[in-house]
């Protein structure tokens, strides 16, 4: 079932996605050579308590997972393109990290990704980074009312494509609301015109992922991790956005 949410719902869910950027924002700083993924996941659920927060991870546990996810926030490191299980690693110099997290507040949830470079960066890591920003930001633009779900998921496949980069349909954006995954999947790719007609009280979270020389993933033995098939480096860029009668509202807008 897809749900549409009121303007006054809409507002309601601004104080989880204000946490969610401001996480983001504080932990981007603070990670640096040598910060353990332990530690980025330490520091999160400490921001987690002293903002009352509930994480929307820790208890995860869907089909795909071998067992609950016991972590509240995903550190997926280089070759690691989503769903990352922080474990004991220290971040190296010129290391691609992506964080995803997602946290209820007041009964609302947020999901957000962000990758950066940490240290000295390689051009085509910057390059991979850059193109799942703007495909994001495609991909926001184009959640009008009155437009139609493909229209968003074009608008990100063709970013991703014109940068010469595969994309992987098997994982996507969802529907956010009082739980993590709603419906409408929102697909990285798809042909404008179609699906799902666009109204205000939407809410998704859009989130284009890339892998940089293959569309093919598989699971780390954590059973968590999806990691890129030939080793490239992935990167992956997320906001909640709120479709209003003005256009799209970024919940999760980082100051
Ligand atoms: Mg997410």
């Amino acid at each position: 079932m897809i749900e549409h949410f009121t303007p006054r719902e809409i507002e309601a869910m601004r104080p989880a996605g204000r946490f969610v950027a401001d996480t983001l924002a504080t932990l981007r700083d603070e990670v640096a050579v040598g910060t353990n993924l332990l530690d980025i996941d330490a520091r999160a659920t400490e921001l987690i308590a002293a903002a009352g927060a509930t994480s929307c991870y820790v208890d995860y546990h869907p089909s795909f997972g071998a067992s609950p996810f016991g972590k509240v926030i995903c550190t997926s490191v280089n070759d690691a393109a989503l769903h990352g299980l922080p474990h004991d690693y220290a971040v190296r110099d010129g290391d691609l990290v992506s964080l995803d997290f997602a946290v209820a507040v007041d009964g609302w949830v947020a999901d957000s990704a962000v990758s950066f470079v940490v240290g000295r960066a390689r051009e085509e890591d910057l390059r991979l980074i850059e193109t799942t920003e703007r495909a994001l930001a495609a991909g926001i633009a184009a959640l009008q009312p009155g437009g139609r779900l493909g229209d968003v998921s074009a608008a990100i496949g063709a970013v991703c494509r014109e940068a010469g980069y595969g994309v992987n349909l098997q994982f996507g954006g969802h529907g956010v609301g009082r739980t993590m995954h709603g419906d409408p999947h929102v697909p990285n790719d798809s042909r404008p015109g179609r699906g799902l007609k666009l109204r205000p009280g939407l809410v998704v979270a859009i989130e284009p992922w890339l892998m940089a020389g293959t569309d093919e993933i598989y699971t780390d033995g954590d059973g968590w991790t999806l990691r890129s098939r030939d080793g490239s480096r992935a990167a992956h860029s997320e906001h909640t956005v709120a479709l209003t009668d003005d256009g799209p509202l970024v919940l999760t807008a980082r100051a």
